[in-house]
């Protein structure tokens, strides 16, 4: 019984997969129980309830390969029609709700299992909107000063080429953004003893551990607070949305704050729509300036307003230059690793944002023992030049 079960759950798993693969290739954005499958969620979000027993209709909304894969379950249409409306019966109705719940939780913690074996590129497209491939040059931006102006008047740079930052060795830091999504992928990432800066989201299963590992790997840690995307959907169970009253969104926001005690800062994971709205941004840094938080904008729209939000609250801000793996091909990595690095000789620092695939780590293994003559800081380090009041390091504590 139990081998069949597996064989059965296997199956489920791949037509979720293939059906996954089926709207993306149409263009399609995946109706939301689809993509509860995909979604390694080990607690089921509240605010989405699985079943409303006050509609009959609702009474079989499960995705027809999982209903399937139970058969011990009566078929959820069949009970409907045995039952008819009595107190008894009632309860009947409600313990078979129960027990589907009950069914599908366990199931989701089983393709949670076999999300590690799903070809990346497909569990990107499921988790992250699409990324533009813009660089960006901080050079025009007078806001990012070298902190001492003498050093740059004694080496007669005109004010219109002054860096943005000039110490004696341009600095860098790679952000990993989407950390604790897949423990064998993100396990891949802490492997690298490097200080890299570490962006984990906040529903990654055994996250402290995971946590404590990137700490012992010379990790910065951060938070990736999930943000309203333009295209996609609400596929993250934390995410801030423009919908919501700057009140909750605080709320929300604290409450993801409360799992991450050591932390310097945050970047947003997606965002295109939230990060527009200027208004909404700034419930985001009121919460950040209580907590002396920086924020890096992860800089998924152009025409993003967390810098003015920033500013109007006084909260330390970067943005991310350069997406290193758009492509999950590592010469394309090794590629826009050279664009980080120039961009870094030519201002003084740069910042880019990778995530925890394959080819990344291996491009990252490759180029960082290569490229010595530039130095890979955590990015709390090149945030306290940028802004020399931002003096908090909380990850010591
Ligand atoms: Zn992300």
């Amino acid at each position: 019984m139990k081998t069949n079960l597996t064989k059965l759950q296997k199956f489920a798993c791949w037509v979720g997969i293939f059906a996954g693969i089926f709207f993306i290739l149409r263009g399609v954005s995946l109706p939301s129980q689809a993509l509860e499958i995909f979604l390694p969620k080990p607690v089921l979000p509240s605010h989405t309830p699985l079943l409303d027993k006050n509609q009959d209709t609702n009474l079989s909304p499960l995705p027809k390969e999982i209903s399937s894969s139970f058969p011990s379950q009566p078929a959820p249409q069949k009970a409907e029609a045995s039952l008819s409306l009595s107190p008894e019966k009632d309860k009947k109705i409600e313990k078979l709700i129960e027990n589907l719940q009950a069914a599908k939780v366990s199931f989701d913690k089983k393709l949670c299992e076999q999300m590690e074996h799903i070809n990346q590129d497909i569990l990107y497209q499921l988790y992250e909107e699409d990324l533009p491939d813009n660089i960006i040059d901080e050079k025009k931006d007078e806001k990012f000063m070298h902190p001492c102006p003498k050093a740059l008047k004694d080496l007669q740079i005109l004010p219109d080429k002054k860096p943005a930052y000039f110490g004696p060795v341009p600095l860098i830091a790679i952000v990993i953004d989407d950390m604790g999504i897949s423990p064998k992928r993100t396990a891949e990432i802490i492997d690298i003893k490097a200080p890299l800066t570490a962006s984990f989201l906040t529903y990654g299963r055994n996250l402290e551990t995971q946590i404590q590992k990137a700490k012992n790997s010379g990790h910065e840690i951060m938070l990736h607070v999930p943000m309203e995307a333009q295209t996609t959907k609400d596929v993250a169970p934390d995410v801030l949305t423009t919908r919501m009253s700057q009140q909750e969104i605080s709320e929300r926001l604290q409450k993801m704050l409360q799992k991450f005690p050591n932390i310097n800062g945050i970047n947003n994971h997606m965002g295109s729509k939230m990060t527009e709205n200027e208004q909404k941004m700034a419930a985001v840094m009121e919460v950040l300036k209580q907590h002396r938080l920086f924020f890096l904008d992860s800089k998924t729209s152009a025409k993003s307003k967390a810098k003015e939000a920033a500013l109007q609250y006084g909260v330390a801000y970067a943005q991310r230059h350069v997406f290193l793996d758009n492509l999950n091909d590592k010469n394309y990595i090794l590629k826009q690793l050279q664009q980080m690095k120039s961009l870094a000789q030519k201002n003084g620092y740069a910042i880019a944002i990778g995530h925890p695939k394959t080819q990344t780590v291996l491009a990252l293994k490759e180029w960082l023992p290569k490229n010595q003559d530039i130095q890979l800081v955590p990015l709390s380090h090149i945030v306290k030049i940028l802004h020399p009041n931002f003096v908090q390091d909380n990850s010591l504590n």
